[in-house]
């Protein structure tokens, strides 16, 4: 799949299908150490967590369902858009 990838400091998600820039249902794994700080009472509390691993296993789109069209593109300050015009399905 060519959409498992996180974006980063300069890249965002894009629905290529409906211009959806904004919001995305993510499935991923991931492995984490945590540190649990229990109270006395015994109610534990997670004061600092660490992934160790991520994984992701799909990125799709909130909006019109697609999976396989979620691409990485650059934030607008890097020259990528800042609007959510329609993609190639139309608006
Ligand atoms: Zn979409």
């Amino acid at each position: 799949m060519t959409t498992a990838s996180l974006p980063d400091e300069r890249t965002r998600w894009r629905c290529a299908h409906c211009g959806n820039l904004t919001r995305f249902d993510v499935t991923r794994t991931t492995r984490v150490r945590e540190f649990w700080h229990l109270s006395m009472g015994g109610a534990p509390s997670i004061d600092e967590r660490e992934v160790l691993e991520e994984v992701v296993e799909q990125v799709s789109c909130r909006w019109c369902g697609a999976v396989d069209r979620v691409e990485l593109v650059a934030r607008p300050e890097f020259g990528g858009p800042d609007g959510e015009g329609p993609g190639d399905g139309g608006p």
